[in-house]
């Protein structure tokens, strides 16, 4: 390979806000034929927001949201940070919570005072021995048709709300992910979401293979199994989850916009977190590469 074109390329792509690592990564790029992307924070914003409160039997929507608002502050995940956003911005004090926990891909669990708290999926909950969730799971579906995440809120062993959270999808999206169909790119989405949101995510967006309900674990294998297919493999990533799965792909592709450790898996950081950047990297690569042939 002539490093200058190389060089060249590298230097073109980062004038478009697509930082490659290095040569060996642009060469690989050239041959991708699978684009495997995260949900949050890669096709949508990943800035999600509560956008609808449904309480059970005597719980105030206040009183749940301080609750839960207490133990998502010890939270890292984005929907945590929703949840406090929400309770800051309605003015509830958010308390300091004991005992906190947290299950990857489920939720998280704590106390404030002597009252226990649960917040996560419907499968967390399930597990966790809370039986009245059947109400939640149906005021669930309207939400999860419009594309948004619903965590379920348990107070000592009952179920006391359940919160739409909404990320809206990237206004870049649709563009992005057009130009890799057109350049006959298979793309996969994965997410560990519920079924009922990644399916409408994905009816949106016109991607035909999605998988719901996938643990960082999962995601590492999905990608592992694609190469055994004899799939050449991109996967884009925002979040600390996906780090492994970005790492053992052909090529790791952070936004920007996300976690250090997602960026320092990657061979390619898209800086504004723009997935059009993909489509950019694979036309700079080939083009590179035929100068270099
Ligand atoms: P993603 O692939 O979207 O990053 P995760 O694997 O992190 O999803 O989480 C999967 C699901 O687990 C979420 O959709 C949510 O229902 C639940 N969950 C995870 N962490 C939390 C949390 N801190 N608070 C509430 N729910 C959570
Ligand atoms: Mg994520």
């Amino acid at each position: 390979a002539t490093p200058m074109s190389v060089m060249v390329g590298v230097g073109r792509g980062a004038k478009d806000g697509v930082l490659i690592k290095n040569a060996e990564v642009l060469e690989v790029m050239e041959k991708v034929d699978t684009i495997v992307v995260d949900k949050t924070g890669t096709l949508t914003q990943g800035r999600p927001e509560v956008t609808h409160v449904e309480t059970f039997g005597d719980w105030r929507t206040a009183d749940v949201l301080e609750l839960a608002a207490a133990v998502e502050a010890q939270s890292e995940h984005p929907l945590a940070q929703a949840v406090v956003r929400r309770a800051k911005g309605d003015d509830l004090k958010v308390a300091e919570a004991t005992n906190f926990e947290s299950v990857t891909g489920g939720g998280v669990s704590g106390r404030v005072d002597h009252t226990k708290v649960l917040i996560g999926n419907a499968d967390l909950l399930a597990d966790q021995g809370v039986s009245d969730i059947d109400l939640g799971r149906q005021n669930a579906r309207a939400h999860q048709a419009e594309g948004a995440t619903v965590v379920f809120v348990a107070i000592d062993g009952k179920l006391a709300a359940t919160m739409a959270i909404a990320d809206p999808i990237k206004e870049s999206t649709p563009a992005a992910l057009q130009t890799l169909h057109e350049l006959g790119l298979k793309v996969v989405m994965l997410t560990g979401d519920a079924e009922a949101t990644a399916e409408a995510v994905a009816k949106k967006l016109g991607i035909d293979e999605f998988h719901a309900g996938v643990s960082p674990t999962d995601k590492h294998e999905f990608i592992r199994q694609l190469k055994r297919d004899g799939k050449i493999v991109a996967m884009c990533g925002d979040g600390i989850n996906d780090a492994p799965a970005l790492a053992e792909a052909n090529v790791g592709i952070a936004m920007g916009t996300g976690t250090g450790v997602a960026i320092e898996s990657a061979g390619v950081t898209l800086v504004g977190g723009d997935l059009r950047g993909v489509a950019a990297a694979g036309s700079l690569s080939r083009k590179t590469m035929r100068n270099i042939r």
